[in-house]
């Protein structure tokens, strides 16, 4: 029989409303599970564990390193087959990422979550979960690194965002699709992702900000991120990937000082180029300034912190161009070369 072990770390998926009516997390992971049973019993051994009880809203880098070494030492037993974390939507896309980022074994990492809180007829969390522990048992999971599961959809990490705030299908992958959909716990495999070499799991993550572009800003909290300690910056650009020229010149301050800039966009989907010049995409990539490809600017501020905390300077920008290169390749080819 299949082993799961699943780790709580609070969310709406274990929200209750306080008695002033706010949703907070309260319950422990046993009872999601415990509410997951009451309709239909597992067929997989689950062992849980609660790592932390907090909305995810709340969460800091250490936190989510917290929680990549807590996946890391499960999978020290040769016996489990895959992970499964409860985490709140808001930055799961940013927990799970770091935990892809860094995720070494073939065995699979799911992420999942809730829209609606727990114990109301209306709560996605149990279906949720089932599909999710249903998706870490299975061995085909294998070799697709850390993914999330949430409304019946399987996504690879890389590139997915929380596209709805309320919606049960909160999530969405702009770059790939999903890689499978997951029906009452039975998943169809679309795809599975090329992987790049994950990177060791640091002490620490160094402090990355996101400076956001708009009419009207310039450089003024760009260097004031520099000046509170940020060893990256991530520009948060309109479009295409363009700024301004008082962007452009704070770019390049930032990287004859060693602080690496990367380009993603404010657009829900597409790539960065560099097409535009006064002030623009062009500029930035002449000074230096890396484009985040399809990661969005939640995902490229997790990925400098770790490029920068694995590597020295001249090595983050390979890191940078090797994991912005998303790809995916079709079930069906994968198992006929046998990968
Ligand atoms: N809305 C969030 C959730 O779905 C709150 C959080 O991220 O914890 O869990």
């Amino acid at each position: 029989m299949s082993k799961v072990v699943v780790l709580g770390t609070g969310g709406t998926i274990a929200s209750r409303n306080n008695p002033e009516g706010h949703a907070v997390a309260s319950d422990h992971v046993s009872a999601l599970l415990d509410s997951v049973c009451a309709t239909a019993p597992f067929e997989v051994e689950i062992e849980s564990r609660d790592l932390l009880m907090v909305g995810s809203y709340l969460l800091t880098p250490a936190d989510q390193l917290g929680i990549v070494r807590a996946i890391q030492a499960v999978f020290c037993d040769p016996s489990v087959s895959g992970v499964v974390v409860t985490h709140g939507t808001d930055t799961m896309e940013e927990t799970a990422y770091l935990s892809d980022l860094h995720h070494a074994d073939p065995r699979p990492v799911i992420f999942t979550g809730a829209q609606n809180t727990a114990g109301k007829p209306s709560s996605d969390g149990p279906r949720n979960l089932r599909d999710a522990i249903a998706v870490a048992a299975d061995r085909r999971s294998h070799d697709l690194g850390t993914t999330i599961v949430f409304d019946g959809l399987l996504y690879a990490a890389a590139a997915t965002r929380k596209r709805h705030t309320t919606a049960l299908d909160a999530f969405d992958n702009g770059a790939t699709g999903p890689l499978g959909r997951v029906d009452t716990g039975v998943l169809s495999l679309l795809a599975k992702p090329v992987r790049p070499q994950s990177l060791p799991v640091p002490e620490e993550l160094p402090r990355v900000d996101i400076v956001a572009v708009y009419p009207g800003a310039d450089r003024t909290l760009l260097d004031a991120a520099v000046d509170a300690g940020s060893r990256g910056i991530v520009l948060e650009a309109t479009g295409i990937g363009n700024a301004n020229m008082s962007f452009v010149d704070a770019a390049r301050d930032c990287i004859i000082a060693g602080i690496p800039v990367i380009v993603a966009t404010r657009v829900a989907n597409g790539d960065i180029m560099p097409r535009y010049g006064n002030g623009g995409g062009a500029d930035l990539a002449e000074v230096g300034a890396l484009p985040a490809g399809l990661l969005r600017p939640s995902q490229a501020r997790v990925l400098l912190a770790a490029a920068l905390a694995a590597s020295s300077p001249s090595e983050v920008a390979d890191i940078i161009r090797t994991h912005t290169h998303l790809t995916v390749v079709p079930y069906t080819s994968v198992n006929q070369t046998g990968k």
